[in-house]
């Protein structure tokens, strides 16, 4: 419904009050390029805006890096690795990323608004990620030490086998989780002994230098370098560069297929967290309001903006009925609005841009005779209008191979399947290009093994969804990537194997 008119300017009032106050607060006052150890212009003067999507205005300007920026960016990061970071021992690397872990977690609430400024996702949410930003430091550092190394001595010959850091690595990454993205690809880097050149997204450069400003006194200069700008123009030069030994990418698939091209011209390692668009399978015996319950946190946790978000619902026919009666109840229920607000459960999108590519998918969902149990649109409410918002949508009766199925929207959407043959269901389950994650709900433990078992995906949650803990690999099958994050396997994806073959 839209509101009177008073009400709603008072209510827009309100919200712009509030993000111009925390934006005084916490946006930080340095947003050029950060290269050896300085905030530096980019080579050409340029900036551009980064927005708020709730209020659609502009939170800062940002040095807008190009090939030129790349370059002096690797080069610093050479030369610290040359003179100073290859010389640190394991011990002296766990300092460091315990101490960024520390320094993180004691600027929380900072960094939470900040992101949820930049980003629009919910403050609880925003808050949870810096939290866990802060444990992959930690965790990392727990196992900075885990490179021993084998010999094998066998008659005259002597041999061991040892693992070193590629030096310089390339780190490009997308604007959902930005802090705990950067985190994810910092810490295990530097664990491994590698300084770094990173490129945040263009839509969400905030955090990233606000974090370089946290750690500046105490990681060395050059270390870490933080190029800000476009894709075409600061990414593609960096993963093409060739001094980069080994580039890591976080984002489309579309983007990391050309990532890979990239790299592949300087014969560079890449590892690729790419998208997903990941089945939840709900067996019959399921707890219907708990069955809810996970079905809405594995669509709608930051606005439906992960790519491990369950996003095509498998739900058995003796349930059906009752589980989508629940599911729209809930969304009935869902606090959308500004995402400062602790009560938000859902905030508006990253981008217009983002809002338009959604909607494009509802339209053709909606031309092709897929009913909208919730949602489709917009939402309508004069205050909303104004931020980069999209309603949680469910949409039943799409075929399979519709390309609002089979393409990862990243929004607030969820398809939903009847099912009640098991093995028709799981082919269906499938039949997408991606395999980073899914989802199975069910007490009974022999199909949730076999459900699991049988999904063809890097990741299943059962009974759960979203939990991710340093420690536990995450990573795709197919088009989903190459590679695994948050485990001890990412350690060895920054180090290369030198095999030393001694004849005695
Ligand atoms: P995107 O691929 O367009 O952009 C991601 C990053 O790549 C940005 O920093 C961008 O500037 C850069 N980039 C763009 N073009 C480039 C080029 N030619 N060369 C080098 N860099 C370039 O990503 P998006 O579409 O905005 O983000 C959404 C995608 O990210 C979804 O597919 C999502 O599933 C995926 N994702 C994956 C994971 C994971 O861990 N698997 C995590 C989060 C998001």
């Amino acid at each position: 419904m839209a509101s009177q008119p008073d009400a709603a300017d008072d209510r827009q009032n309100d919200v712009l009050q509030r993000h111009r106050e925390t934006a005084d607060a916490v946006v930080p006052e340095r947003t050029s390029l950060y290269i050896g150890g300085e905030f530096t212009d980019a080579a050409g003067g340029e900036t551009f805006a980064t927005t708020d999507p709730t209020t659609n205005r502009a939170l800062a300007s940002v040095a807008r890096g190009r090939k030129a920026d790349v370059n002096r960016a690797v080069d610093a990061a050479w030369e610290a690795f040359e003179t100073e970071w290859s010389g640190y021992s394991a011990g002296d690397r766990q300092r460091v990323l315990t101490e960024i872990a520390d320094v993180i977690k004691t600027n929380a609430d900072e960094l939470a608004r900040l992101e949820t400024l930049d980003n629009g996702k919910p403050i609880t949410e925003a808050t949870v990620d810096v939290h866990s930003a802060a444990a992959q430091f930690r965790y990392f550092a727990g196992i900075v030490r885990e490179n021993g190394g084998e010999t094998m001595a066998e008659g005259s010959r002597y041999g061991q086998v040892i693992s070193e850091p590629y030096g310089v690595v390339g780190q490009v990454i997308l604007w959902n989780f930005p802090l705990l993205m950067a985190s994810w690809k910092l810490a295990p880097a530097l664990a491994a002994g590698n300084c770094t050149v990173l490129k945040p997204a263009e839509q969400t450069p905030l955090s990233a230098l606000r974090l370089a400003e946290l750690i500046d006194e105490i990681v060395p200069d050059g270390v870490v370098n933080v190029v800000t700008g476009f894709g075409e123009e600061a990414g593609d030069p960096l993963t093409r560069h060739p001094d980069i030994r080994k580039v890591a990418f976080t984002g489309s698939t579309a983007v990391g297929k050309q990532v890979m091209k990239n790299a592949a011209e300087t014969v560079t390692d890449v590892t690729l967290e790419l998208g997903g668009k990941s089945p939840v399978v709900v067996f019959p015996d399921v707890d219907v309001p708990n069955a809810v319950q996970l079905i809405t946190a594995a669509i709608f946790y930051n606005t439906g903006e992960c790519c491990e978000a369950g996003s095509r619902l498998f739900v058995h026919e003796d349930v059906a009925d009752d589980v989508l009666n629940g599911l729209v109840d809930a969304i009935d229920a869902m606090e959308i609005g500004d995402p400062l607000r602790e009560e938000t459960d859902l905030g508006p999108k990253v981008s217009a841009e983002q809002v338009d590519r959604t909607l494009e998918y509802l339209e053709a969902a909606q031309d092709a005779g897929g009913r909208f149990l919730a949602g489709g649109d917009r939402p309508d409410d004069d205050v909303l209008s104004e931020g980069c918002y999209v309603e949680p949508t469910l949409i039943d009766g799409l075929d399979h191979d519709h390309d609002a199925v089979q393409d990862e929207i990243f929004g607030p959407v969820l398809e939903v399947f009847r099912w009640d043959e098991y093995e028709a269901m799981m082919e269906l389950a499938n039949d997408v290009d991606y395999g980073l994650a899914g989802g199975v709900i069910t007490d009974d433990i022999t199909q949730a093994n076999r459900a699991a078992r049988d999904i063809e995906a890097g990741y299943i949650w059962i009974n759960s969804y979203h939990d991710l803990a340093p420690g536990l690999p995450f990573g795709g099958y197919k088009q989903s990537g190459i590679g695994r994050e948050l485990s001890a396997d990412t350690l060895d994806h920054y180090r290369q194997t030198k095999t030393i073959n001694l004849s005695l």
